[in-house]
């Protein structure tokens, strides 16, 4: 397959997938179980949120690992299956993507907070982090994707542990949130300052996923395109959660996140896909849009 630097001066804007873990409570997953398990005891469900992406039309699709981490699993009994559930969830995206999508292994946040805040040293994020990673290539990925950081040392961590073990590209994106008219993690950092330091630190592509909709979205990409000349990377949620008759929902449509793909792109948006709530009829949305840039008006 094409790699995805030439697939994106080819298609102009590349579109990635859409969320996981809310398809995974569609497919019937309780939140006393651990998603990334379904790897190993349900890997047919996790086959077909994979290939509703593919069928969508995304160019790249991410691996059900988000909570992959050693030191994360650890805190539910599975720190023995790490090398099992990275591999295992690359291969089942792989397989749905065929020839016909891109593959980056996903890495979340461990969870913990780094010494002296926390209880978590470097040097454990880093042993983790290689552990996953290796374990991602080894399932084939194409690329990997640390998302949904809110610290840049542990985003860092990840960042070097990924560049030492494996020969990928890597995608850094962290959440921002508004307060008071400027844009920054839970943790303080600001979208500017996390452009200029990833690209720094090596990342590839740098980017935005989660927050509060594609309002917020779009205005994080302005930020980090003045700071960077790398591909921006945008996976906006489906709007804030809200709880309504005791079950969780995401109000942006389909619709809505496509009316604004234009503006997002303007921004600064290189990839473009959704995070919490979005599905693959928000995928296939953007993708329409996208096919506009790219197929000549008859
Ligand atoms: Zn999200």
């Amino acid at each position: 397959m094409t790699d995805w630097r030439t697939q994106l001066d080819e298609k102009k804007v590349l579109i990635v997938d859409g969320a996981w873990g809310t398809e995974l409570i569609n497919r019937g997953i309780t939140s006393r179980e651990v998603p990334e398990a379904w790897n190993i005891d349900r890997p047919e469900e996790i086959y077909f949120v994979a290939l509703a992406y593919v069928n969508s039309g995304a160019d790249i699709i991410l691996t059900n690992t988000f909570g992959g981490s050693p030191l994360k699993l650890a805190k539910v009994g599975l720190r023995e299956k790490t090398v099992d559930i990275n591999r295992l969830g690359t291969e089942i995206s792989k397989k749905a993507a065929s020839s016909r999508a891109l593959v980056f292994g996903s890495i979340g946040p461990t969870g913990e907070l780094l010494k002296p805040l926390g209880a978590a040293s470097e040097t454990e994020l880093l042993k983790g982090f290689a552990e996953q990673a290796k374990a991602l290539a080894a399932g084939g990925a194409d690329g990997i994707v640390i998302e949904t950081m809110m610290d840049l040392t542990e985003a860092k961590a990840a960042l070097r542990a990924v560049k030492e073990n494996t020969s990928l590209s890597v995608a850094v994106t962290m959440t921002f949130n508004e307060a008071g008219g400027k844009y920054a993690t839970l943790m303080g950092v600001r979208p500017d300052h996390a452009a200029v330091e990833l690209e720094r630190a090596g990342a590839d592509i740098v980017g935005a996923n989660c927050g509060a909709g594609i309002d917020l979205m779009i205005e994080v990409a302005r930020v980090m395109r003045r700071a960077t000349s790398l591909p921006v990377w945008c996976k906006p949620n489906a709007g804030l959660p809200e709880l309504v008759d005791g079950k969780t929902i995401y109000r942006e449509s389909p619709e809505k996140m496509a009316s604004r793909f234009g503006e997002l792109v303007e921004a600064g948006a290189n990839m473009i896909g959704g995070c919490c709530g979005s599905t693959p009829a928000h995928i296939r949305a953007l993708v329409l849009e996208r096919n506009k840039l790219v197929i000549p008006k008859p």
